[in-house]
């Protein structure tokens, strides 16, 4: 029999969003996947999901509903119908909700897909029965906080615009390693226009092996790099003073400011020379095509945000941003809010407390100042993350798993630490799975993954399963904003799944088979609102 290939998106929590071909074997069994031909991650994939399909048939999966049998975290469990296990979920969680209130009950989620329907599924859920909420900070906030600060929008350029540049910057992230499908567009911008390539990082990593400069500074201490190189573009008239003037709120005062963050400051700080970062500021200042790819090296030090601040600031002062080929990409996760817009994500209105997902030890041992001077956490829903290793003070975290006052449920394709302290688990879905959207942060390319197999054993998508603990249990929802017959098991459950998302798809997928390229879905470079806030103290 010919093996057919049918298309499909990487949802793993990576700027590349590669765009896959699925080889079957059969109707139900993947043979091999390979790297779609798609404009931008071109064919190319990372080794880890070439073997995907040994995850997607490993006999590790869960592939039916589980109760727990023994002491929490004993990992000792039983299978279970569907039926019981939703129904103790979310008898669980209504009895939390009516002896604590609704906000006892936490909806845990974060990045274990990146579908924009299936990601939110808990979101949806969460909202529309008032339960606690949660800050997104576990990864890029620090550094999306300082681009907005700088940049004004939550949106990047085309990284395709790499190709088009005589200097790109590497800072704070190694390509090599985590964005295979970047380097393609560098290589052909060294290859085809001679451009160079600086990496600034603390760091000797391979990206660091293929550049022209590294710039190996202090961990943290990016900010301050940054401001001296501003000061020598406006010293040494490499700066557009035009383009400061028409487009920024550059002002006398922070001009003034920047006289006194000299080169030799800055060694002092960063650990450089004077003249490496001489030379890298008159690089910059006299290259206008230089594209900045600022990575998530500044959302892991304390002063990320600041640092990206300044760092934003540089294609403002050498006006980079007039020319194809330069300007800076961080997250181009905003070209994309008409899904937003759409309503897709999230119930309007919510204004329940918001946990700082960081702090989840904090906030199950019940720390006053997290809790918000609301009821404890007495229930939780934890899906698409693994916190009981990812999330910080581990300690904390597995103290309050472990406690017996908690009812978890965990949805997972497999027995992770945190899965272990569930008192039910539900099976889950792979992206081979279930249909869904997807968006990227690291190019501007909008795509569709359709299932190309039915679910493994009894697992079940995020939506499905959202839709169920909504719509089962018609008491359980709040002011009728979810519920109302059965949801279809079709991955979106219907209509149960935010207003309109339904609709969005709709008008979605018939233009579409396997993905969707829509070239440039939003001209950046005309929409960007360009406010350089110079002003911080770098
Ligand atoms: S490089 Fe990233 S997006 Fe591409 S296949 Fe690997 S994990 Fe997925």
């Amino acid at each position: 029999m010919k093996a057919k290939t049918v298309p499909s998106v990487c949802p793993h929590d990576c700027p590349s969003a590669c765009a896959l071909d699925v080889e079957m074997a059969a109707p139900d069994r993947v043979a091999r996947i390979r790297g779609a031909d798609m404009p931008y991650t071109a064919g190319v994939i990372c080794a880890k999901v070439a073997r995907y399909a040994e995850l997607v048939h490993s006999d590790q999966r869960i592939t039916t509903p589980l109760r727990r049998t023994g002491p929490k975290g004993s990992g000792q469990f039983e299978p279970v119908s569907w039926d019981e296990a939703l129904d103790e979920a979310a008898a669980a969680y209504r009895a939390a909700a009516e002896r604590f209130g609704a906000e006892s009950v936490w909806a845990y989620h974060y990045g274990g897909t990146l579908g924009r329907v299936q990601q939110t599924a808990s979101v949806r859920l969460r909202d529309a029965l008032g339960w606690s909420r949660q800050l997104d900070t576990i990864c890029g906030h620090i550094g999306g906080t300082g681009w907005k600060a700088g940049v004004g929008a939550m949106s990047g350029l085309d990284p395709r615009e790499m190709a088009e540049a005589d200097l790109i910057v590497a800072w704070g992230c190694n390509m090599v390693a985590t964005q295979v499908g970047a380097m393609h567009w560098v290589t052909k911008a060294v290859r085809e226009r001679g451009a160079k390539m600086v990496v600034i990082d603390p760091y000797r990593n391979p990206t660091a092996e293929r550049a022209d400069m590294h710039l190996r500074l202090r961990p943290g201490t990016d900010g301050a790099l940054a401001c001296a190189v501003m000061n020598v573009m406006l010293a040494e008239g490499l700066a557009d003073r035009a383009f400061l003037a028409e487009l920024t709120d550059f002002t006398p005062e922070v001009e003034a400011h920047l006289s006194s963050r000299t080169p030799a400051w800055a060694a002092a700080v960063t650990g450089l020379t004077e003249a490496e970062i001489v030379a890298f500021a008159r690089l910059y200042g006299s290259t206008k095509r230089a594209f900045l790819r600022l990575g998530y090296g500044f959302t892991r030090q304390r002063n990320g945000a600041a640092a990206m601040h300044a760092v934003t600031a540089l294609p403002a002062v050498s006006g980079a941003w007039r020319h194809p080929g330069g300007g800076a990409a961080f997250s181009a996760w905003k070209n994309f809010s008409f899904l937003k817009e759409e309503d897709v994500l999230e119930v309007a209105g919510v204004r329940t407390r918001s946990f700082d997902m960081s702090r989840l030890g904090a906030v199950l041992t019940g720390n006053p100042a997290d809790l918000q001077g609301g009821p404890p956490v007495k229930a939780m829903l934890i899906m698409g993350t693994n916190p009981a290793v990812v999330a910080p003070d581990s300690l904390a975290v597995r103290q309050g798993l472990l406690r017996d006052d908690l009812f978890l449920a965990v949805h997972e394709q497999r027995m992770t630490e945190t899965a272990r302290y569930a008192d039910i688990i539900f099976p889950a879905t792979t992206m081979l799975e279930h249909d869904d959207l997807y968006v990227s942060y690291g190019h501007t390319f909008l795509q569709v993954g359709k299932a190309v197999m039915a679910p493994v054993g009894e697992a079940r998508s995020n939506c499905w399963l959202t839709s169920q603990l909504a719509g089962g249990q018609p008491s359980f929802v709040r002011g009728g904003g979810v519920g109302g017959g059965r949801p279809s098991a079709d991955g979106f459950g219907a209509a149960r799944c935010g207003r309109g998302s339904r609709q969005a798809l709709g008008r979605l997928l018939p233009t579409v088979r396997g993905h969707a390229f829509p070239e440039r879905l939003r001209p950046f470079r005309q929409a960007l609102p360009l406010r350089s806030r110079l002003g911080g103290d770098g």
